[in-house]
C-alpha cells in the first residue's frame, strides 16, 4: 500500500508523514532530503544552480544511497548538512531541472517496489505513485506556515525575521507551482487537509481514521 502525502513547506507534512508511518509500521520516504542531497551536491562542486547542464551532470554523478532512511552522498551522512539555509535557498531550483527530476523519480519508485510505503513530497500523488491506495494534499495559509518554520529556525539558533521566512516560503512555492516538470499540485484524487487551525496530532488522527476505515 503507497500513501503519498504532498503539501507546502511548512505545511507539517513531513511530522505528519513520518508519525503516519510509524503508526501504520510502514516504511517512511522524505523526498525533498533527495533533492536537497543534490543541491548539496551542486554547491560542494561549486557550480551555478542556475546552469542546467552543470547541474544535470552534478546529479548524474552524485552517489546517492538511502541508508535506514537516511540520505547518504559519496558515502556520507548528510541529513544535518541538507537543512541548512543555503541548500534550502537552491534546493526549488535545482529541483525544476527534469535530469534531476528523472534521476529522483526512478529512485523513489524503487523504494515504492519493497513494500507499503508513506511518501512525501510536492509530486507523490500526481507523477510518482499516481496509482497510489492514498494520497492527501496537506496545506495551511502561508501566516501559518511561516510562524511554524520560524519557529524551528529560531529553536535551532536562526536569526531571521518572521518576515524574511515567509518571502523564502513564498518563493519556493512561487517555483514549486510554476515549474515545467511535475508542479506542486494536489491529484485529482487527493484528499485536501488544512492544517492552519489543527495540531500536528489532530492531523496524524484524521489521516490515520480515513486509511484504517477505507482500508477495512
Ligand atoms: O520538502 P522540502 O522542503 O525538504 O523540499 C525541498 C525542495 O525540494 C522543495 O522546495 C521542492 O523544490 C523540492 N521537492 C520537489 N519534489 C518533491 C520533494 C521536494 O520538487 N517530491
Amino acid at each position: 500500500m503507497i500513501i503519498t502525502i504532498d503539501g507546502p513547506a511548512g505545511s507539517g507534512k513531513s511530522t505528519v508523514a513520518r508519525l503516519l508511518a510509524e503508526r501504520l509500521g510502514v516504511r517512511f520516504l522524505d523526498t525533498g532530503a533527495m533533492y536537497r542531497t543534490i543541491a548539496l551536491a551542486v554547491l560542494q562542486a561549486k557550480i551555478s544552480e542556475c546552469d542546467p547542464a552543470a547541474v544535470a551532470a552534478v546529479a548524474a554523478d552524485a552517489k546517492l544511497e538511502l541508508r535506514d532512511g537516511v540520505m547518504h552522498l559519496d558515502g556520507l551522512n548528510v541529513a544535518a548538512k541538507i537543512r541548512s539555509p543555503e541548500v534550502t535557498a537552491i534546493s526549488s531550483i535545482v529541483a525544476a531541472n527534469p535530469a534531476v527530476r528523472e534521476r529522483l523519480v526512478e529512485l523513489q519508485r524503487e523504494v515504492g517496489t519493497m513494500g507499503s510505503l508513506v511518501t512525501e513530497g510536492r509530486d507523490q500523488g500526481t507523477v510518482v505513485f499516481p496509482a497510489a491506495k492514498f494520497k492527501f494534499f496537506v496545506t495551511a495559509t502561508v501566516d501559518a506556515r511561516a510562524r511554524r518554520r520560524h519557529r524551528e529556525l529560531v529553536a535551532k539558533g536562526s536569526t531571521l525575521t518572521l518576515d524574511t521566512v515567509k518571502t523564502q516560503l513564498r518563493q519556493r512555492d512561487e517555483r514549486d507551482e510554476n515549474r515545467e516538470h511535475a508542479p506542486m499540485k494536489p491529484a485529482d484524487d487527493a484528499t485536501i487537509v488544512d492544517t492552519s487551525a489543527m495540531s500536528i496530532a489532530q492531523v496524524v488522527e484524521a489521516l490515520v481514521a480515513t486509511v484504517t476505515h477505507e482500508a477495512n
